[in-house]
């Protein structure tokens, strides 16, 4: 049995205690076993970190991106060998596996331009004499919470700009695919990264309390759902930490009467079951403008459905893999049924889908739902399986109030060939980003990525210029020299007039 304990200072070591199995979704078998950390690993993490930290921050910032620009090389030359890890444990097809370590690479990539994105600000002569600067330090020791749709992505996205402005960086991934987040840990080191400045605890919600209790942890990035994403905001903020939380959504495509049909269709298919649903970014609800358009919408959609092709991740044809887990796949039939007893038109019905000779994985097949009505759970709750729900609005306004009211605001888009019409819906949406003919917005790894109303807790986004200063705290000094003090003490406010 592959055991799977922590990377403190430099290396693997075991857990002790209570442990979790990981599964292997394609086929439903134990694939590791995991240890799950409380307080006192934690403890031996944070001691590496508190040693290593304070000479890795005055390391010279160009030094610091030269560890990424080797990670980066690695990355690559280990990308088939993580690609297939990171499928065996989360479910998704190799290709796909691929994307979600190329978009945390490129986030490495970014962040390879540290000395230019941690430069402050400098005023000469801000008064007599004096001169006026601020600077941006690293918070210390930071710690990311991961989850289990993007095991190589998300973590990458978190420890990579932490730790490329100077920080030590404690990373709790996902229980569900533990396996790559470690081997990313080796890797940084193989780099070049020194031993306590990046760590991964495993474990559960007692590691997350344990980290957000800790007093020497000054900032926590997590993404997971949203009722957890609400409760580590709180905690942290209760305990004087910064924090970012991002969580769950419900991601809309409105398509427009003069929409190309084929191209929504194509696009709903891959942004609706691609990774199985599992994706914060997946549009799960498609909102046809008018009647005419719904219909010819389902028409094309239907076929396109049907014929999706399920298999394991070792098999290079497959449109989209099993869930990540039995209680996941359960949880997504249940929803399906709870749509019809409510009155959804299911149009492809995928319930009865057994994967043959893997029967024990936990495969759900594609289900297309059309009628769907904003009070019904399926359209309230994000299903987070490979579950397309159609919502057929009268005109523009009705689509666009949508998502409007929706209590999530991860991310959403617009089909059509209409610029006002895009403008228009751009310009009023209420969520943090959006896509005009382009079904998942995900923004580059320069941009910063972060949903709006319950989809985001915390005023800054992940990567780009945001996670800079997310990772920094800004000190600003105010200087001057012998020549221009003026003798005598000055008792009243300074002010410059
Ligand atoms: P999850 O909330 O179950 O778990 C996320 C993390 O929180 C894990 O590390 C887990 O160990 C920890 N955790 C779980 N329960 C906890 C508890 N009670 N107390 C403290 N910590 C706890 O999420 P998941 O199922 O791993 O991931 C899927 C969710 O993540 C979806 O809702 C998806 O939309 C969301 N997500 C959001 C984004 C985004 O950027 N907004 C990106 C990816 C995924």
């Amino acid at each position: 049995m592959n055991e799977i304990g922590h990377f403190i200072d430099g290396a693997r070591v075991g857990g002790s205690g209570r442990t979790a199995d990981v599964f292997n979704p394609a086929t439903g078998q134990i694939a590791a076993r995991l240890a799950l950390g409380g307080a006192s690993d934690l403890e031996r993490a944070v001691e590496a970190a508190r040693a290593a930290q304070p000479a890795w921050a005055a390391t010279n910032p160009q030094r610091r991106a030269r560890v990424f620009m080797t990670f980066v090389a690695l990355l690559n030359e280990n990308m088939q060998a993580l690609a297939e890890l990171l499928s065996c444990e989360h479910g998704k097809t190799v290709e796909d596996s691929k994307g979600d370590i190329i978009r945390g690479l490129e986030v490495c990539e970014f962040v390879c331009g540290i000395p230019h994105l941690m430069k402050g600000e400098f005023n000469e002569g801000a008064g007599p004499g004096i001169d006026m600067y601020s600077i941006r330090q690293p918070v210390g020791i930071g710690a990311g919470i991961t989850p289990f749709n993007f095991p190589a992505m998300i973590p990458m996205w978190m420890f990579a700009p932490a730790i490329a402005c100077g920080n030590a960086f404690i990373l709790k991934p996902s229980e569900r695919d533990p396996s790559v987040p470690m081997r990313l840990a080796e890797l940084m080191i193989e780099a070049g990264l020194p031993k306590g400045i990046l760590q991964v605890v495993n474990g559960d919600k007692e590691m997350v309390d344990a980290i957000l209790a800790h007093p020497e942890i000054g900032a926590v990035s997590f993404v997971g759902s949203t009722p957890i994403a609400a409760h580590v905001y709180a905690e942290a903020a209760r305990h004087g930490k910064r924090a970012q939380c991002f969580g769950g959504a419900k991601n809309h495509m409105i398509v427009m009467p003069d929409a190309d049909l084929d191209q929504a269709a194509d696009a709903l298919i891959g942004a609706g079951y691609g990774s199985a649903g599992e994706r914060c970014m997946a549009v799960s609800v498609a909102v046809p403008v008018g009647e005419a358009t719904a219909n010819a919408l389902m028409d094309k959609l239907i076929p396109k459905v049907e014929s999706l092709k399920i298999g394991p991740y070792t098999d290079a044809g497959a449109d989209y893999g099993p869930v990540v887990t039995k209680a996941a796949q359960e949880k997504i039939l249940g929803l399906i049924d709870r749509g019809i007893e409510e009155g959804a038109d299911l149009a492809v019905d995928g319930r009865a889908f057994r994967m043959q000779g893997y029967e024990d994985g936990f495969y759900v097949g594609a289900c297309l739902f059309d009628r769907v009505t904003p009070e019904m759970e399926i359209y309230r709750q994000e299903i987070f399986g490979p579950v397309l729900s159609v919502v057929r609005a009268r005109d523009y306004e009705e689509a666009l109030s949508l998502p409007m009211r929706h209590e999530y605001g991860n991310g959403v888009a617009i089909f059509t060939r209409d610029g006002d019409a895009a403008r228009d819906f751009a310009s009023r949406i209420n969520i943090g980003m959006v896509g005009v003919n382009v079904p998942i917005p995900t923004p580059l790894a320069y941009h910063s990525f972060g949903g709006w109303k319950r989809s985001s807790f915390g005023d800054l986004n992940q990567h780009g210029p945001d996670s800079i200063k997310f990772w920094t705290r800004t000190k600003t000094i105010t200087a001057r020299w012998p020549s221009g003090i003026k003798s005598g003490a000055e008792f009243s406010m300074p002010v410059m007039r």
